[in-house]
């Protein structure tokens, strides 16, 4: 309830941004917020863990750029490890690639092949779930490393577009639906 209180009060809309007719969820307002940045990392964390509160999860990745700022938190809170999904060309050893297209334009994202080892459970965070499109190719390389996905955590999921279609089995959970 906090955390959804935070995202209500705290998330700006803008319009037109970064193209027409697309109405950008801007979270740098919450992320300048102690209390409401605590309450939706708590909230983000509460999925990678069991009934008793055990964590659950071996890794938890973030896609560039603002997943990153969520999920390295979520990370400490589930004392696991932190993994970085970059934009192409941005990792600076052997990767894995995926192309996808998002709701402007299309991208690539790279995972370090060793990010993951076989096995490992991983959550998946980031800000603003749209067409579906990053969280898809992100669990297409978690598990082109042997790694499986367990669950999609997002703020805020853009429930017109629905992404969850394109996310297919992956349980996503996001803390506002708009
Ligand atoms: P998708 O691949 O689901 O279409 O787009 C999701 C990605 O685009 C996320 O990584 C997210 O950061 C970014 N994104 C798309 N729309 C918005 C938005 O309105 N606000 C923010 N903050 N990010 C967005």
């Amino acid at each position: 309830a906090r955390a959804t209180e935070a995202l209500q009060r705290l998330v700006v809309d803008v319009p037109d941004f970064p193209e027409p007719g697309i109405v950008f969820k801007d979270i740098s307002p919450l992320l300048a917020d102690h209390d409401g940045f605590v309450a939706v990392i708590e909230a983000l964390a509460s999925h990678g863990r069991d009934g008793a509160g055990a964590p659950v999860v071996d890794k938890v990745i973030g896609m560039e750029a603002r997943g990153f700022i969520l999920a390295a938190p979520v990370a400490l809170s589930l004392r696991c490890g932190f993994v970085p999904v970059r934009k192409a060309g941005k990792l600076p050893r052997e990767t894995h690639a995926v192309s996808y297209a998002l709701e402007y334009g299309e991208a690539t994202l790279e995972l370090h092949r060793d990010a993951i080892e076989p096995g490992e459970r991983v959550l998946l965070v980031d800000d603003v779930l749209a067409t579906g499109g990053t969280v898809r190719a992100t669990a297409e390389l978690v598990e082109r490393c042997g790694g499986v996905p367990v669950g999609v955590a997002v703020l805020m999921e853009l429930g017109f577009l629905d992404g969850r279609s394109l996310v297919g089995d992956l349980p996503v959970t996001s803390l506002m639906t708009v």
